[in-house]
C-alpha cells in the first residue's frame, strides 16, 4: 500500500520548510513521518491512508468539545453566509467581549485579534506603554508567541539577560527581557531587588502547558502577586492555552481558590476562545486597557480582528462550555486518563507520574511532578519516543514532543479512555522489560 503520509509529506517538504506551517507538527523530535490529518469528528481524526486515530491534541488545546460540534458547526456555517471579513464592527464581537468579561471577572475590557502570539505580544508592549516602564520579566519553559522579545532562554547566572532562542533576534532586542527559573522564589525575589521600578510586567503561564503539564506553586503565585503589586509592575497571566481549559475562570480562578483575592492585572487569551478558528484576546483592567489605540498612545491593529466567522464559532464553543457540569465531567474524563496511564504503568513496571486540570493534562517518566523546565527535559528522550510511536501505532495521538501538554475534549467517552490506556499498557510492557 503507498503510504499517503508520506507521499504528501515529500511533496511538502519540497514546498514548505520542512513541509510543515509549524515546527512541533513536523515530529522532528520522536522522528516519523507526521500524519497528514484528512478530517476529524468527535474524538477522533483520520490521516491521509484513513488510519483512525484518538486525539489528545485537539488543535494544541481548541478543540474542547470534539471536532465538529454540530452547535458550533450550525453557528460557522450559517456566519460564513452572511459574509467573512467586513473591516468594520459587528454585534458578535460586542457579544464575545461581553461573554470573556463576563467569565474573567480580574478583565473589565479585551481587544480581539487573530493569534496568541499577537495578543501576547500586544500585551507586552501595551504593559510597557502603560507603565513607563521597559523590562519584562519570563520564566524558562513558559511559552507566550513567537515575538521577537519573547523567544529568550535565561543566561548565565542569576537575573542576567536573556539570550534569543532563535536565529534572527539581535541580542539588543532582548536585553529587556529577564529570564528566570519557574517556581524559584528566590530567583524571583533577587529579580525584583536589582530591577524592581523597572519591571513593566511579570508574564507567566499559570499552568505552563509549553514545558509538558508544569503547575506554579501556589507560594510562588503568591509572591509573584506580591512582588508585582510592591513594585508596580503588572502581573500578566498567559492563558492562551489554560483559559476556558482548566476551568470556566480560567487559571486565575483556580488560583483565586487558593489564594485569597487572587488576580492578575492583565490576560492573554487564545486557542479555546476561537474554537478551533485564528481568533485570541487581551484584556485587562479599564485604565491599562485604554492606554490602547484608538484611545490611547499605544498603537495595535488587525484587518482579521474579530473576524465575524471566527467570533460565531468562538461564540457557539463557549455557549456549550457554560453548561452545567461541563468542567465537572471533562475533569473527571481527564482525571481517569491519567490515573488509568499511571496505574497501567505501574502494573508493568515503568516510572510514571502524571497531573491535570479541566481538560488539560500531563505525564512524566518521574517517580514525581518536575517543577521547572530543566527537569523536564532531563525526560529520556528515547524511552518517550518509543512511547510515543507505540500509541500512534495502536491508533492514539499525543503531541509528538515530551515537552507538550495534552488535551481531552468534552467528547472523548469512557470507551476512549480505557482503549488508550490498554493501548499503552501494551507499550509500556515493551517499555518496563
Ligand atoms: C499557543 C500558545 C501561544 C501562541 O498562540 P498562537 O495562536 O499559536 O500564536 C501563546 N501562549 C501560550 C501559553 C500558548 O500555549
Amino acid at each position: 500500500m503507498t503510504d499517503r503520509n508520506q507521499e504528501l509529506f515529500d511533496r511538502a517538504k519540497a514546498l514548505i520548510p520542512g513541509g510543515v506551517n509549524s515546527p512541533v507538527r513536523a515530529f522532528r523530535a520522536v522522528g516519523g513521518t507526521p500524519r497528514f490529518v484528512q478530517r476529524a469528528q468527535g474524538a477522533y481524526f483520520w490521516d491521509a491512508n484513513g488510519q483512525k486515530y484518538i486525539d489528545y491534541i485537539g488543535s494544541w488545546g481548541p478543540m474542547i468539545l470534539g471536532h465538529g460540534h454540530p452547535a458550533v458547526v450550525e453557528a460557522v456555517q450559517k456566519a460564513v453566509l452572511e459574509g467573512f471579513s467586513y473591516g468594520a464592527p459587528t454585534e458578535r464581537e460586542v457579544e464575545l467581549a461581553e461573554e470573556i468579561i463576563k467569565l474573567v471577572p480580574s478583565i473589565d475590557m479585551v481587544r480581539l485579534v487573530s493569534s496568541g502570539t499577537e495578543a501576547g505580544m500586544s500585551t507586552i508592549r501595551l504593559a510597557r506603554g502603560a507603565t513607563g516602564r521597559k523590562k519584562i520579566i519570563k520564566f524558562e519553559g513558559c511559552y507566550h508567541g513567537h515575538a521577537d522579545a519573547l523567544l529568550v532562554k535565561a543566561g548565565s547566572g542569576l537575573a542576567t539577560f536573556g539570550n534569543p532562542t532563535s536565529a534572527g533576534v539581535p541580542p539588543e532586542v532582548v536585553q529587556h527581557t529577564i529570564v528566570l527559573e519557574y517556581n524559584n522564589i528566590e530567583q524571583l525575589e533577587a529579580a525584583f531587588v536589582e530591577h524592581g521600578p523597572d519591571v513593566a510586567c511579570l508574564i507567566i503561564e499559570p499552568i505552563a502547558g509549553n514545558m509538558n503539564f508544569v503547575r506554579a506553586s501556589v507560594p510562588f503565585m503568591k509572591r509573584c502577586r506580591e512582588l508585582c503589586t510592591q513594585h508596580g509592575a503588572l502581573l500578566a497571566f498567559d492563558e492562551v492555552m489554560t483559559g476556558f481549559r482548566v476551568a470556566l475562570g480560567g487559571a486565575q480562578s483556580v488560583y483565586a481558590k487558593l489564594i485569597p483575592g487572587f488576580e492578575p492585572d492583565m490576560t492573554v487569551m487564545g486557542k479555546v476562545i476561537g474554537g478551533g478558528m485564528p481568533l485570541a484576546a487581551f484584556g485587562a483592567k479599564r485604565a491599562v486597557m485604554e492606554q490602547l489605540a484608538p484611545l490611547g498612545g499605544v498603537y495595535q491593529a488587525g484587518t482579521l480582528s474579530g473576524n465575524p466567522v471566527a467570533t460565531a464559532c468562538g461564540l457557539a464553543t463557549l455557549k456549550e462550555v457554560q453548561k452545567p457540569g461541563f468542567y465537572e465531567a471533562l475533569s473527571a474524563t481527564t482525571q481517569s486518563l491519567v490515573s488509568g496511564l499511571t496505574s497501567a504503568a505501574a502494573a508493568e513496571g515503568v516510572t510514571l507520574c502524571g497531573d491535570s486540570q479541566g481538560g488539560m493534562f500531563g505525564f512524566f517518566l518521574f517517580d514525581e511532578l518536575p517543577q521547572n523546565y530543566a527537569k523536564v527535559m532531563t525526560t529520556d528522550g528515547p524511552t518517550f519516543n518509543t512511547l510515543f510511536h507505540g500509541l500512534l501505532d495502536r491508533g492514539v495521538y499525543i503531541a509528538p514532543a515530551l515537552y507538550e501538554a495534552g488535551f481531552v475534549s468534552a467528547a472523548h467517552t469512557a470507551q476512549d479512555i480505557a482503549d488508550t490506556v490498554s493501548a499503552a499498557r501494551d507499550v509500556f510492557k515493551l517499555l518496563g522489560k
